[in-house]
This record gives structure tokens, sequence and C-alpha cells, in this order.
């Protein structure tokens, strides 16, 4: 039961500008009624919870995810690309069945608000294709965890093996045999399911709303693309795509289309202010300025563009083009983990090697902020990512005692350079404690552990996966990528003595 009205007493409120401050917080109907110093008046219904020795931050904000990751931790081998995965990624969700949907995206809430994250956008999918039931139970998960999220099928009508010219032809005989007809569900079987599911949404959207995620441009025909836009507008809801993530992505966008991805996806009319991109690494300039002109929001993914060799996003430029960008993890098997203290610090270390200037870099308080409301901004939530009057109380309870924060100087600093999500001691979701003293209190963990295990090792006899080991499809996929000069990047490192400015 929530109490109308909590007070928030005790606590270091971290506030927009990076400060922190001694104050109390008055929670009404789940929103931030008040923030003001410490012991201030209130009547005499309000529940008290005591936040001493706590430092009170915004709930992060997870720009980018996929829950049905979770299910599949431990599952992507260790030097695997993002073409070798993506080779895998339809057969690994195949067998599962409505209450596994419902699992991993328990899990994937479950990690997230352990680690301090209160909302995120969800991009899940389903094999051959979307499904209003496996929609409806990933939703669900998220209802009874207490999370916010955008939950959008992740839809396309092409397959790795239509996406990528030429690679089907360099496929040895008995591997195209095994491949050739894999097909994407019809393109008008997957719009009539999207649209059912946007026509017949049964949750809150103060919590859990609805979005379409596009897949990978390369991965759909245009015409898909552009019924998503316009499914998309007529349903007044966000689409996420995943952008020239990897340098394949790149150079095959411009050998199909004669131009770059974002010039294309422009052209066509893709690019709107619903519209974000996950990723975002192989940009020209042009390309950002474009980004920037169309409205389209950003999602930055360092840990997962570093775990899977994709490159690092130039998010410095896109600042500088007025691009919104926001912070996502992606998903917890190919992060290892959806941990987004970690990825809004590396989002803050990385921009230091795009350049010498240390004006330019990426401040602590810039990447908290980008965490934080430019991720609320891709999420398309309104109030949330900002401790403040009128905003929704989703509050991060962070213990003091923890080693980064003694002594205390620089609170906002040490937070997003020294914090892991072990600090974590209560999360505040609109009011509702659904975290506390290290205990998960909306699901149950233990359960979820026992069932998660045992549809790993069901799942995993009846996809036939090797688990820990890549298949040989795979192998091939990453060396017809490698043959085209289209894996991974290299820094350079010349030694120049004079010493650039
Ligand atoms: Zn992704």
């Amino acid at each position: 039961m929530i109490a109308r009205r909590t007070i928030i007493r005790g606590g270091l409120v971290l506030d927009a500008a990076g400060g922190a401050a001694a104050k109390d917080i008055l929670i009404q109907d789940g929103l931030i009624l008040a923030i003001d110093a410490p012991g201030f008046g209130v009547s005499d219904d309000a529940e008290v919870l005591s936040a001493a020795d706590r430092m009170l931050i915004p709930g992060l904000v997870n720009a980018h995810t996929h829950s049905h990751g979770a299910l599949n931790r431990g599952a992507v081998d260790d030097k695997v690309s993002l073409e070798m995965f993506l080779t895998g990624a339809g057969s690994s969700t195949r067998s599962r069945g409505i209450d596994d949907k419902y699992l991993s995206a328990a899990l994937s809430a479950a990690e997230m608000i352990r680690k301090g994250c209160t909302a995120c956008f969800d991009l899940t999918v389903e094999f051959p294709g979307p499904t209003r039931e496996g929609i409806s139970a990933v939703a669900r998960a998220y209802r009874d965890s207490g999370m916010r999220a955008v939950v959008a099928p992740m839809i396309a009508d092409r397959t790795i093996y239509q996406a990528l010219p030429g690679l089907l032809e360099a496929l040895p005989d008995e591997v195209r045999a095994q491949v050739a007809d894999m097909r994407a569900a019809p393109i008008d079987q997957t719009f009539s399911v999207c649209d059912e599911i946007l026509s017949n949404w049964e949750f809150d959207r103060r919590f859990v709303r609805p979005a379409l995620g596009p897949t990978i441009p390369l991965y759909c025909s245009d015409e898909f693309l552009v019924r998503c836009a316009e499914l998309a507008t007529q349903h007044g809801i966000p689409l996420q795509t995943h952008l020239a993530e990897s340098r394949a992505q790149g150079a095959i966008g411009q050998a199909r289309y004669g131009r770059s991805l974002v010039e294309h996806l422009d052209a066509i009319g893709f690019l709107s202010e619903r519209l974000s991109a996950a990723h975002a690494i192989w940009l020209g300039d042009d390309d950002t300025a474009r980004l920037g002109q169309a409205g389209v929001k950003v999602a930055h993914n360092p840990s997962s563009n570093l775990r899977l060799g994709s490159g690092v996003a130039p998010v410095r430029q896109m600042l500088k083009a007025g691009v919104t960008v926001g912070i996502g993890t992606d998903a917890s098997n190919t992060s290892d983990g959806q941990n987004m203290f970690e990825a809004t610090r590396l989002a803050s270390y990385l921009s230091r090697i795009e350049g010498p200037a240390t004006a330019q870099w990426i401040s602590a308080q810039q990447a908290f902020g980008l965490a934080t409301e430019g991720s609320a901004k891709v999420l398309g939530f309104e109030r949330i990512g900002r401790l403040a009057p009128g905003y929704e109380a989703d509050i991060v309870f962070l213990r003091l005692d923890s080693p980064h924060f003694v002594p205390l100087r620089a609170p906002l600093l040490q937070m997003v350079f020294g914090e892991n999500g072990a600090s974590v001691d209560t999360v505040m979701i609109g009011g509702r404690v659904v975290f506390r003293d290290g205990k998960l209190l909306t699901l149950d963990e233990a359960v979820l552990r026992r069932q998660a295990q045992e549809a790993a090792d069901r799942l995993d006899r009846a996809d036939g996966t090797p688990r820990g080991s890549t298949t040989v499809v795979s192998q091939l996929v990453g060396a017809f990528c490698a043959a085209q000069g289209c894996l991974g990047h290299k820094l350079p490192r010349k030694l120049n003595l004079a010493c650039e400015g």
C-alpha cells in the first residue's frame, strides 16, 4: 500500500547542477511535491522514511536494452563481434514460451532496479515475429517489478543473410543450404500484430508504454521502415533502431544505398523527433548534423560497444550538433550486465580518447545528465530524470559508507567515477519502495533464479545451442566481415613529440 504522502528525511540530495545538500523530500501521489531544508513541517499523516547517511539521486534511465538478453546471460562467447552475435540471435529465442518471455523481462528488470535504474527502453524480440501475448508478458513483468519501461517489439523483414550482400554466396554449400531459406515474418502479418498491440495497450502509460523497434535499417526494406514510421505517428509513440552500430553496417549501407545510412533514412522520410538511434558509431560529420536537424535522439551504449568491438561513438560531435543523447547498457548478454553506473562512467572516460583537449571531454556531471535527463527524453517520459518538485518520485538511495565515498568531497564526481551499483540501498519508483536493504520487494529473486536455470537448461537443449562456444556459421560470418575490412577499428598510435594543444 502506498501512503498518499511520504517524507524522506535526513538524506543528502543531489541537485540538477551536481551539488548535494542535506534536504528532505515530500512526496504526494508518487510525485515530488517539495524539496526543502531538513525538518520542514508536514502534516501528521505523512509516512516518514529515513535516508540518514544516504545520498539521494534520481533513478538512472536506461536508453537502450533488450530484456530477452537476460535469459541468454553467458551465452555470448568471448571474442564475438556484432555480426557474429546477430548470426545466432534468432535461434537463441526460438523455443521460448510466454512464461520464458515474462521470466527474461523479470530478470532484466530485477537487475536494473538492483543497480539503481528505474526506467528503460526495451527492444524485445520474438521469433519469428512479435505476438500480442509475448509483448504483453514483457510489459507485465515490468509492471510487476514496479519499473517504468517503454516496450517495443523488435521487428524486421530481412534476415542477416539477406541484409549483408555477398554473405550467402561466400558461405560453403552445406552451410548455405541450412540458412538460405530462413525468412523473417511476412510484412503484413508483422504490422497487423503491431497495430493490434498498439491499439489494445492494457498498461498504465504512466509506467509502461508501447513503442516500435525496427531492428536495424539494413535488415528492413524501405517500405518496412516507412510503414513503421507511419504506424508510430498514427499511434503517437516513439521508434528506436540500431544505427551504424558496426563498421560493417556503415560500409554496407554506403555500398547498398550509394550514400550514408543517415542520408538514406533522411531521404525516405524515416528521420524524425519520434526516432531514437541506438549506438550511432559509424557516422560522418554531415550525419551528426542531419540527426541534430531532424531531432533524432541517440542512445549511447559504451559497454556493449567495447564488448563487441564495435567502436567508439562520436558523442562530443553529436552534442555539438544539438543531438539529445541518452545512455544505455544494451542487453545483459552483450554487455554482461545492465549496469547504468558503469555505462555512465564509460561514457565520460571514453570521451577522453577522442582528443587531447580536456575542455572537450564529457565531464562526470554531463555524463550523469545524459544518463538521467538525456535518457528520459529518449524514452519520451517528461517528468523523470531529476529530483525536483513536479517530477516523479523515482529516487535511488546510495550508502555513503561505501569506500568510494570516504572521505566525501565531491559527491557527484565520486559517484559517477566510483559507483558500481553496490551502494544502492533503497529504490523508490513513483513513490513506491521497490527495493530496500538489498532486497527486491516486488519480485521473488530466489524463484526467478530457479526458473532461469531451469529455462536455460531446457532452451539450450531445445535450440541445440552449444554453450559458451560460437557456431561454425557465426565464425564464417565473422570471417566474411573481416575479409571486407569491416571488423573493428584501431586508434592512431603515432608519437607526436610536438604535443598538439
Ligand atoms: Zn541493442
